[in-house]
């Protein structure tokens, strides 16, 4: 099965993969986290990302698309993924798509997780990630255990550089401008579904297993 999340950066679509990753058993692949991991590791890619993710823009996409195509390429992808955070763009989707149908395959179902750009700005500013294993909160909605603190890897939580309210107004508008245009393509494609990402994560999780089946 493989499954695209699409939504707003902060809408939830994170954590709602990591949750389908888990129960149907295949990868969960994000883009960001893969960025990060090499801003971390101090790689040239991860130098170069840097300088687009501080800003809130987007990594170019060349940069995005081999890294992405050469992790899906990896056996653990084999039995299908959940993508999260690519395609952004259209020339990413269009890549994504021929890359797939050469192997004769699609993506099954672009998950859309709906929530208005209000909602957004109030929960960026909530969010917390680990420094050390990239593992991502919600200081209302998905608090870790012990306040600051990582549930995995008992490390400090920070708000990223790219949640910061000046940097969320940023990628608000790149969404709009450059991802949006992502759910007219799926629905002509017709796997595109939508589900209310207002609610609370287990009913936001329960509305996508019910397409999923
Ligand atoms: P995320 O963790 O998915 O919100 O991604 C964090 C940042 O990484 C984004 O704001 C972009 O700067 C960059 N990024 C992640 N995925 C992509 C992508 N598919 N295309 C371009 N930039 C990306």
């Amino acid at each position: 099965m493989k499954i695209i999340m699409l939504g707003a950066p902060g809408a939830g679509k994170g954590t709602q993969a990591k949750m389908i990753a888990e129960k149907y058993s295949i990868p969960h692949v994000s883009t960001g986290d893969i960025f990060r991991a090499n801003i971390k590791g101090g790689t040239e890619l991860g130098m170069e990302a840097k300088k687009y993710m501080d800003q809130g823009l987007l990594v170019p996409d060349e940069l995005t698309v081999k890294i992405l195509l050469d992790r899906v390429a990896q056996d653990d992808c084999k039995n299908g993924y959940v993508l999260d955070g690519f395609p952004r763009t259209i020339p990413q989707a269009e890549v994504l798509d021929k890359a797939l149908s050469e192997l004769g395959e699609k993506v099954d179902f672009a998950i859309n997780v709906d929530v208005p750009d209000e909602n957004i700005v109030k929960r960026m500013g909530g969010r917390r990630a680990c420094v050390k294993c990239g593992a991502t909160y919600h200081i209302e909605h998905v608090p870790p255990k012990k306040e600051g603190i990582c549930d995995v890897c008992g490390e400090k939580l920070i708000l990223r550089d790219d949640d910061k309210p000046e940097t969320v107004l940023n990628r608000l508008k790149v969404y709009h401008d450059q991802t949006q245009p992502l759910i007219d393509f799926y629905t002509k494609k017709g796997v595109l579904k939508t589900v209310d990402g207002t609610v609370s994560t287990s009913d936001v999780f329960a509305s996508i297993v019910a397409i999923l089946g």
